[in-house]
């Protein structure tokens, strides 16, 4: 529906001073934020249960100089994550926001865990593409599921309302304030819920398969890996209300989803010394570069699928993930004790295959770089049992949305902010500029959890104030 109607003498059932639109990682945070500064909050879920993208996602939040970091020595700046993002984005990225979300990463990290009980660790057995340091926090299941559930109850147990099985279609508007909104709930009963503050934290497109088509043509007939319920509302509403949207052609895809299976395989198997090898038994570029842009370059081979190829080091270190045990449980995984077996069971060429696993095993024990700009290292050499599966490429969420301020003020399209109107998570833009290849692993869980920390505690301010 999303639809904007004139609030002139509109009566609600309820009113709430803060109003926050989906209950992911961005809604709970910005509830959170706002409840803790004394602002009550009231959050509208379309599901039954808070899930979003955030429960699909490892969970994984980047945060540079935290003190889980400093146990461990690792040695981090939000100078070289500000440096990280700008490198992998091509300094497309808003400088402001970037500043903002790097600056808030750490101690909202610390904040989760000392006043809301989520026990952050560090992932140090293996680095992410593009990071300069070890950074990635995660929770002990290393699942969003866990996030998602810890970020629920933490809200529910300081009075946030999480208002379920109610979807949000129609926004009023009065003089470019939003005095309210009317959600369906159950599928058929409207309510009107009146606010003094709006937060938009509804996330992107990935579930409406026309925007994708619309905006990222790449992507439209690949499998969605994200949240189903995630249709653009925000930027629908945004548009007609004259809000500015910005790099819509951007998104984080995924080139490691095991087909049939649609299990996630940790990009670990590659960062650790595996390679992607074509139905023909072939690789076809640097896989080191970034997951995201992988999953465009996976559907353009043949069949539109290829296979991981790693040994049994990597597999144990990709075993710390659920969905890599869940793969394997699966039978998503194939192994074999030589490469001509695992050549048979993968069904391609054995002599092509072979040719290319001792070139990049050569190279391995040389320190070298291959034909791609791929550099190998001699501890990445792979030993038997090898392992083998298959996948293809997804969209996991998009990355264009409304922009914002660096406190999730939404713009207006001549740059001015709307008084009481924000956005968080994959509603907003995001840090990645124009293009799948802009994401840096980490970018949407940043996003989420530190705009909409900071939306929330801006909503506090400026109506407390
Ligand atoms: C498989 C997968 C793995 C990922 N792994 C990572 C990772 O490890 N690290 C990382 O940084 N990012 C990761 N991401 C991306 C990350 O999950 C998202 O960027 C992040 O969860 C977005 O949070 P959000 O709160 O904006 O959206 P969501 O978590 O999707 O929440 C949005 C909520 O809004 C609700 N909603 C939508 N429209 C309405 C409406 N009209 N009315 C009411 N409710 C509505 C939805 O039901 C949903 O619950 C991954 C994504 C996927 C799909």
């Amino acid at each position: 529906m999303n639809t904007i109607v004139s609030a002139a003498d509109e009566k609600f059932n309820t009113q709430v001073p803060l109003l926050i639109i989906g209950a992911g990682a961005a809604g709970l945070c910005a509830a959170l934020a706002a409840q803790e500064s004394g602002l009550d909050a009231l959050i509208v879920e379309r599901n039954a249960m808070p899930s979003g993208s955030t429960a699909l996602s490892a969970g994984l939040i980047p945060a540079a100089g935290t003190r889980f970091q400093r146990a461990k020595g690792i040695a981090d700046s939000s100078d070289l994550f500000v440096a990280d993002i700008h490198r992998k984005s091509k300094r497309e990225a808003d400088p402001a926001v970037v500043a903002a979300v790097v600056q808030s990463a750490a101690a909202l990290v610390e904040w989760l865990t000392d006043r809301h009980g989520l026990p952050f660790e560090v992932v140090d057995n293996f680095n992410y593409p593009g990071h300069s340091a070890l950074r990635m926090h995660g929770l002990p299941s290393r699942t969003g599921r866990e996030l998602i559930d810890r970020l629920r109850q933490a809200a529910e147990a300081i009075g946030v309302i999480i208002l379920t099985e109610s979807a949000a279609e129609t926004l009023f508007v009065d003089d470019g304030y939003i005095r309210g909104i009317e959600a369906l709930r159950r599928n058929s009963v409207p309510e009107r819920i009146g606010c003094d503050a709006l937060i938009l934290a509804c996330n992107g497109f990935g579930g409406n398969p026309d925007l994708v088509r619309r905006f990222i043509p790449e992507m439209s007939d690949a499998l969605y890996f994200g949240h189903p319920g995630n249709r653009g509302d925000a930027i629908q509403w945004g548009e007609s209300l004259g809000a500015m949207v910005s790099n819509l052609s951007a998104y984080q895809g995924h080139g490691s989803v095991a087909t049939p299976h649609n299990i996630l395989i940790s990009w670990a198997v590659i960062m650790e010394g595996g390679i992607q090898i074509n139905g023909e038994g072939r690789r076809f570029c640097d896989e080191t570069r970034g997951y995201s842009e992988q999953a465009a370059e996976v559907l353009r081979q043949p069949g539109r699928f290829v296979w991981n190829v790693f040994d049994e080091r990597i597999a144990k270190v990709a075993r710390q993930f659920e969905d890599f045990r869940e793969a394997e449980r699966a039978g998503a995984i194939r192994s074999a004790e030589g490469i001509a077996d695992l050549a048979t069971a993968m069904h391609i060429p054995t002599a092509v295959f072979a040719a290319e696993w001792n070139e990049v095993e050569n190279l391995k024990s040389a320190d070298a770089q291959d034909r791609f700009g791929r550099k190998f290292l001699t501890a990445q050499g792979c030993r038997p049992p090898y392992h083998a599966v298959k996948v293809t490429g997804a969209l996991f969420h998009t990355q264009g949305g409304l922009a914002v301020d660096s406190s999730g003020r939404v713009k207006r399209r001549d740059g001015t902010r709307f008084p009481n109107l924000f956005a968080a998570g994959g509603a907003a833009v995001g840090v990645s500029g124009s293009t799948a290849g802009g994401y840096l692993s980490g970018n949407g869980l940043l996003t989420a959890t530190t705009l909409g920390y900071l939306a929330g505690k801006a909503a506090a301010e400026q109506l407390l104030s």
